[in-house]
């Protein structure tokens, strides 16, 4: 029935002389989500519009979820783009609309219409109320309602005539890649994906690095963040994903430390690894997936201990949110199954009975200096050793 999609997006249209740039990436990023879909499929600009019109058959289904992959969209709507015809071959589109798109007619609705041209015979009000009272006839379980209504049909009247009354929402967001990159640190967990996911939501490309401790980490779980990094990939485009072998660094730690301070010790090393292929691919910023009390690494003075060897702006967007949120916002993209699986990550095998939950920082530094002989060295190794993986979705 639909050979065309109407794409709204709203956040864009307040970017005054950037908004063509905007728009170019919606319409590249829509085409490359579309790449996978059964169907053959043409993006079009048209004045402040964004149309996807379909070739022959397709999977509709499958078309919408790949839109609503699309960040920057911020409702997909089936249109019906017709000649002008006359009135009533208009009355005929629109009663063929209704009929299929809507198996329950007990609805009320108005009919809203706007002319992109002025020179159609009929004003919008003359135009929306006798389509009203056809709609009205040809479906009696209907009812207006102009003030509240559960379906509004649109008519624009543009070079073509549009159609349209149902709203798929879309992710909203800003379109990816205009926003520039950054660094996701990536486990096995349920939080790095979700964050990595809002970020990116923001038009903001990512890679990731993982830090693997083989052998106290299988390769299963590594496998494991393979596979979380292709399920965010879906949005995100392909990730490079850096896994660095942490082992040697973890040991020497534990080996020189207060087993009490290790957690905030080794992440103060992922963080600055991390931040070294931040730098080394022109990422603008690190991401992680802390958030304030969860665990004793992240408590308020944990987060300033580990902070504190970033040069880097550290994004966070999980900071203030509570797990049940955090887990709604998983299930959604399709990453919470796989981050419960049951492979231990690097951080539950060094973890200490009671580690610090209010570090400070002169102590941490202090400690640290008992690693001065070797930990140079072994960051070295640990970067010139790490493995890159192009991770693309499936
Ligand atoms: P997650 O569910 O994301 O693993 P978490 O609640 O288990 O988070 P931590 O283990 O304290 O919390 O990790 C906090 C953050 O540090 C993670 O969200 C992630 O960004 C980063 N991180 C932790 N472990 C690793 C790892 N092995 N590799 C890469 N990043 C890590
Ligand atoms: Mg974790």
């Amino acid at each position: 029935m639909y050979k065309a999609f109407l794409i709204k997006y709203a956040e864009i249209a307040i970017k005054g002389k950037n908004r063509y740039l905007f728009e170019d990436a919606l319409v590249h990023n829509i085409a490359y989500q579309l790449k996978n879909v059964e169907g053959t499929f043409h993006v079009r600009k048209e004045s402040g519009r964004i149309y996807v019109e379909t070739e022959g058959e397709y999977d509709f289904d499958e078309a919408v979820s790949a839109l609503q992959r699309v960040f920057g969209i911020v409702e997909i709507c089936p249109v019906i783009l017709t000649e002008d015809e006359g009135f009533d071959a208009l009355v005929e589109t629109v009663l063929k609309h209704i009929e299929v798109a809507y198996a329950d007619k007990h609805f009320t609705f108005k009919v809203e219409t706007r002319r992109a041209r002025k020179n159609y015979p009929m004003t919008s009000m003359e135009l929306s109320a006798a389509l009203g009272e056809k709609i009205l006839d040809a479906f009696p379980e209907t009812k207006v309602d102009v003030h509240h209504p559960q379906v509004t049909i649109n008519i624009e009247i543009r070079p073509l005539i549009n159609v349209y009354s149902v709203r798929i929402p879309g992710p909203a967001g800003m379109p990816l890649g205009t926003a520039g990159k950054a660094m996701l640190l990536l486990s096995g967990g349920i939080d790095s994906p979700v964050a990595g996911y809002m970020i990116s939501k923001r038009g903001v490309t990512i890679e990731a690095t993982y830090f693997h401790a083989p052998p106290y980490t299988s390769e299963r779980a590594k496998q494991k963040v393979v596979d979380l990094a292709k399920k965010i990939a879906r949005y995100t485009g392909p990730i490079k994903l850096h896994v660095v072998n942490f082992t040697d660094i973890q040991l020497y730690i534990y080996e020189k430390c207060p087993h009490d301070e290790l957690t905030i010790i080794m992440r103060r090393y992922m963080m600055k690894i991390a931040e070294h292929f931040a730098q080394e691919n022109k990422c603008l910023g690190l991401i992680t997936g802390e958030s304030i009390g969860q665990v004793a690494s992240q408590t308020m003075q944990s987060l300033a201990a580990t902070n504190e060897v970033c040069t880097m702006p550290v994004y966070r967007p999980l900071i203030a949110m509570d797990k049940q949120d955090i887990v709604t916002i998983a299930e959604k993209i399709d990453t919470y199954e796989t981050s419960i699986l049951p492979y231990e990550d690097c951080c539950t095998i060094f973890v200490a009975k009671h580690p610090v939950t209010k570090p400070n920082i002169e102590y941490i530094k202090k400690s640290e200096q008992n690693l001065a002989e070797k930990i140079d060295e072994l960051v070295k190794n640990a970067i010139d050793t790490t493995e890159v993986i192009m991770v693309d979705a499936e």
